[in-house]
């Protein structure tokens, strides 16, 4: 095993407030068209688009590095290996780890938080034992916990949200018992875009000796991440939400905690010793990565997050809440237009969530669709949000660094195209 690298520094200075006309010369799939329109790419909560950088630095791995990590003995081989164990070092010290060892590459959030569901949940876990959850989860941070659940006999309870997409912190004083044993929280909300306090919040389940996993899909893409700042245990991400490819991701968690877990899965890789009847274990990280890892997808994801950092998430998030603000300030001016999440634009990250009377969002998004519109339209794999406000669908648009005032108009155009087809006039 290669021992961890020094994490390297982009050299590039911090702008104080981006450009997004200059940055969206970096993305390629950024200029085309759409059903004869120039894209405007609105759906970034689902995923985000890559920066040249990015692209090359796949194409160069598999060009001139592609070789397994951690095994051979030979120069394509350390050459991959260094740049592999160099990425997660860099990942390290983005988030503020205490090191590489507390940082294990994964498919993705929904991977990592199953990850710590099956292992740390199925060794912590017993009959009785309550994990508490929110309404504002994605189905990533609910469906490993009730398998986990059913396993263990451990119960699951929810903290509500608010009729503005907040969460009722006012409940965790009543939610949180002595049989908590870890809460999960998205940092931001992939359907609301609301901004949840973790600190406060890691504060409380702290002061009752549970543990707080944080599910960070929609948050280090968009907010600064320092897991030390969030109080956390753990916290889930996806490179493809900052501009990294896809099935590629990290779980970060204290290194006490990682090191007490049994392994998730088994293969080559994790092991020191195979006998016939019983192995041993790798040390951290490796522990938990059986198999073949997604190297290319790894040191690409580093690039991704040089990319971002350089341009700063707080510039990154300001953009976002300008964007938001205007698109709240207009879509305000539709008649009867249902609005989702905290009024405040401060209070949320780049995500606006409506419903229109007369249209359904799969409607909406079919039209907009044909104008070169690209949002979303459907649960966004939140069905407890759906619940809570007692519909089955949303539209959303989902706004990213590269995104323009002029897309929000783009967007309430082709929602003026939707009203003249369908009328609307109410709310849904
Ligand atoms: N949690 C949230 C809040 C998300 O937005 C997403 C992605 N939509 C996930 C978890 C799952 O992420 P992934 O599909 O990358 O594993």
């Amino acid at each position: 095993m290669n021992p961890p690298l020094e994490p390297t520094t982009p050299t590039a200075k911090r702008s104080p407030a981006l450009d997004p006309y200059a940055l969206r010369g970096d993305f390629p799939a950024l200029h085309q068209e759409v059903n004869g329109h120039p894209l405007a790419y609105l759906d970034n909560a689902a995923t985000t688009q890559k920066p040249e950088a990015v692209l090359e630095a796949l194409l160069r791995y598999y060009r001139e590095d592609n070789a397994n990590v951690h095994r051979g003995i030979h120069e394509l081989s350390r050459r991959a290996t260094e740049a592999y164990e160099g990425s997660r070092a860099r990942i390290a010290e983005w988030i503020g780890a205490e090191g590489p060892e507390e940082v294990v590459w994964t498919r993705g959030t929904t991977e990592a938080i199953n990850l710590v569901a099956a292992s740390w949940g199925g060794s912590n876990l017993s009959e009785g034992d309550e994990i508490l959850l929110t309404e504002m989860e994605h189905h990533s941070n609910i469906v490993p916990w009730q398998l986990i659940a059913e396993r263990t006999g451990a119960r699951l309870r929810y903290v509500e949200l608010d009729e503005e997409g907040r969460l009722r912190l006012d409940q965790l004083p009543e939610l949180l018992t002595e049989r908590t044993k870890l809460m999960a929280v998205s940092h931001v909300s992939n359907a609301l875009g609301t901004i949840n306090p973790v600190p406060e919040i890691a504060r409380l389940v702290h002061e009752r000796g549970a543990l707080l996993l944080v599910d960070g899909a929609q948050g280090a893409a968009h907010h600064p991440v320092d897991v030390k700042a969030l109080g956390c245990d753990f916290y889930a991400f996806s490179g493809h939400k900052l501009m990294g490819p896809t099935g590629i991701g990290a779980l970060w968690g204290r290194e006490e905690l990682l090191d007490a877990m049994p392994p998730y899965q088994g293969g080559g890789e994790m092991i020191r010793v195979v006998k016939p009847d019983m192995s041993t274990w790798a040390a951290l990280p490796h522990k938990f990565e059986a198999g073949t890892p997604n190297i290319a997808g790894a040191v690409a994801m580093r690039v991704a997050v040089d990319y971002l950092d350089r341009i700063g998430p707080e510039a990154v998030l300001e953009h976002e809440q300008s964007l938001v603000g205007y698109a709240l300030e207009r879509l305000r001016e539709i008649p009867g237009i249902r609005l989702y999440g905290p009024p405040d634009p401060e209070e949320r990250s780049g995500v606006v969530s409506f419903s229109l009377q007369d249209a359904h969002p799969h409607d909406v998004a079919t039209i907009l669709d044909t104008e070169g519109v690209a949002i979303r339209a459907g649960h966004h794999c939140a069905q407890l949000v759906m619940r809570r406000y007692q519909v089955s669908a949303t539209t959303r648009a989902s706004f990213y660094l590269y995104n323009t005032r002029e897309e929000v108009d783009r967007l309430m155009d082709g929602l003026d195209a939707v009203q003249s087809i369908f009328g609307s006039t109410g709310t849904q």
